[in-house]
């Protein structure tokens, strides 16, 4: 099987999506395109009792969804490929339009929809053209419940490119020019652009990430007004929006999008709360291993025992190491890993030009998936690769499902890909081959994603409640969006951040809270992690029964929400603080051994 495997990493092939951007197929697809988005437009107004047409209409509405996804998909591959391909670039900003113009679509088609009697909607979702689209439907009907009229929704989309998302793309240019001047500890001082920060602050010299916190700090502060108002700009439109749409919390819309009801998400946070103390553990272990009493903030993302100088790994060895341990695990995820190389669905070889990261993502017109990552030859790569293949194989089990439930909330996004790189990483913890150092060094990479997960996003999260509390009030000063966020991390992580560890400039450095797109964007994360833990140890325990379980909760992410899936496909409550405090009791061991070896 070993030799059916390629020697140096692969590249992808996209021939079957397009031949080429502005081939002759692209063009041909992409004229199709615009003409039916367009005479969607032009349909005459739907009657709010014809029930045939409305079906219709949803399920044409669904059809060019996956068309645009389609030709974004195949666009974001090229681009991430080539970051300096002008032809994609402007392309990628076409495509961005004509989704602005199917949100309008949308909007109209959400209305109807939410003026519907109840009794006529029963017979609307019996419609064969809906099967297996109630819960999709049942939530454009939701969220057209909550819109302003269509004329000012569309005003609302309109207006948001000039003010909501200008004030991201405002943040995006100038933290993208920002850079610092930096003492390094050898002496020599450089121009560090700051988008290397992060990886400086990630350094295992600690004086180095101590020069790069601190000289880091310098641009924030210098542009601390202008990136005040954007903030206060973005929460205070969407807080206006919300008023108008007659939304009662600014938790309601990303709870809807997440698919999560209040309930279960305070549920978790009790837990998170109450085991407090546990995570704080793998912190102060943290510390004693670097020989502080306790962490400062450019501590938090370094690792403690550095990767092990052992040989690189080649592509060829990855790839047989990934497909072995899923293939033991889980015989069907090493047998569509293996499909994967076969076809060529994997772009992992370094190239100049390239952009950094990895992403999977796919085409629900062509049913296959695609995975992007850079090849270094690390451990770390290695783990990045069983986390998209987790992404591609839940894409893979919803292909019979239609597009309306196959789509999944962000909530749900990372359980697959998690599950995956656990199943990796469970591997190498039995693997005699994979080296003790090797083992430790996982096992603090462990504990920084959990005390990431457990302690740093719930932080985020206390910080943006508060701001957007104070916001409605009125705009919330610099300082007092420093004393919010040093409250925040005081709550979080106590004592296990040194007395001036702490970093009150942190709701200008982090981007997540100027991402315009959706709102809190922590929770989420915290969510897919406990969720994915918790289904994780149910494999460990059950084996190999689980796995039908497993497929059916994957198969169900599209067609429920959060509580409905987890409840139908494992019999989980997510409603109560229960679950979440059996899934936090998962991490035990692991810090166990972490402190064990410190
Ligand atoms: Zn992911």
């Amino acid at each position: 099987m070993k030799s059916e495997l390629p020697k140096t990493p692969d590249r992808w092939s996209l021939t079957s999506w397009f031949t080429a951007c502005g081939a002759p197929d692209y063009v041909a697809f992409k004229s199709a395109l615009i003409a039916d988005i367009e005479s969607m437009g032009h349909r005459p107004a739907l009657c709010e009792d014809d029930c045939g047409e409305i079906a219709k209409a949803v399920a044409l509405y669904e059809t060019l969804v996956d068309r645009v996804g389609h030709l974004s998909a195949f666009l974001g591959c090229l681009s991430a490929d080539d970051a300096k391909d002008e032809l994609v670039k402007s392309e990628e900003a076409w495509v961005s339009t004509l989704d602005a113009e199917l949100s309008k679509r949308k909007a109209s088609l959400q209305s109807t929809l939410a003026a519907i009697p109840e009794t006529s909607f029963k017979q609307l979702l019996n419609e064969p053209l809906l099967a297996g689209a109630s819960y999709a439907v049942g939530r454009m009907r939701e969220e057209g419940r909550r819109q302003m009229t269509c004329d000012l929704e569309s005003l609302a989309a309109d207006l948001n490119v000039n003010g909501l998302h200008a004030w991201g793309r405002l943040y995006d240019t100038l933290s993208g020019k920002m850079e610092f001047s930096m003492l390094f500890p050898d002496g020599h001082t450089e121009i560090v652009p700051m988008a290397r920060r992060r990886a400086l602050m990630s350094e295992p010299d600690r004086h180095l990430r101590e020069a790069s916190f601190y000289a880091g700090q310098k641009p924030w502060n210098d542009h601390a007004d202008t990136l005040a108002a954007g903030l206060n700009g973005i929460a205070g439109t969407r807080l206006q929006l919300y008023d108008r749409r007659g939304i009662d919390h600014f938790l309601t819309p990303a709870l809807f999008d997440g698919a999560l009801s209040r309930k279960s998400l305070e549920a978790m946070l009790e837990a998170i709360y109450d085991t407090l103390e546990f995570s704080h553990r793998a912190l102060r272990t943290a510390a004693r291993l670097q020989k502080t009493s306790a962490l400062h903030f450019f501590d938090l993302e370094a690792p403690q025992i550095a990767v092990p100088e052992t040989k690189a790994y080649s592509w060829d060895e990855a790839t047989a190491t990934v497909d072995r341990l899923f293939s033991a695990a889980y015989p069907r995820l090493g047998e569509y890993f293996r499909s994967m190389l076969r076809q060529q669905w994997i772009e992992a070889q370094p190239r100049p030009g390239k952009r950094p990261g990895a992403f999977c993502t796919g085409s629900q017109i062509r049913h296959e998936e695609r995975i992007y990552m850079t090849w270094h030859g690390t451990v770390h790569d290695m783990v990045t690769l069983a986390h998209e293949a987790g992404h591609a194989w839940h894409s893979c089990v919803l292909r019979p499902a239609r597009s309306f439930a196959a789509n999944y909330p962000m909530t749900l996004a990372e359980t697959a890909s998690n599950f995956g790189e656990m199943i990796l990483l469970d591997g190498f913890h039995a693997d005699p081959d994979i080296t003790p150092e090797t083992k430790a060094y996982l096992l603090d990479q462990e504990m920084l994603r959990a005390h990431a997960y457990l302690v740093n996003i719930p932080m985020r999260y206390e910080f943006e409640r508060a701001f957007y509390t104070e916001r409605a009030a009125g705009e919330v000063s610099v300082s007092r969006l420093c004393e919010l966020m040093t409250a925040a991390q005081e709550k979080l992580y106590g004592d296990t951040l040194l007395a001036d560890g702490k970093d009150p400039m942190f709701w200008a450095s982090k981007m997540h809270f100027f991402i315009t797109g959706v709102s809190f964007y922590n929770f989420p994360y915290v969510f897919g992690y406990l969720l994915s833990q918790a289904l994780f140890a149910r494999f460990k325990a059950e084996g190999s029964a689980f796995i039908p379980h497993y497929e059916a909760f994957l198969s169900a992410t599209g067609s429920g929400t959060c509580e409905e899936v987890a409840f139908r496909t494992l019999g989980a409550d997510l409603t109560t603080p229960e679950f979440w405090k059996n899934t936090l009791q998962t991490i035990v061991p692991a810090v166990e051994a972490y402190e064990t070896l410190a």
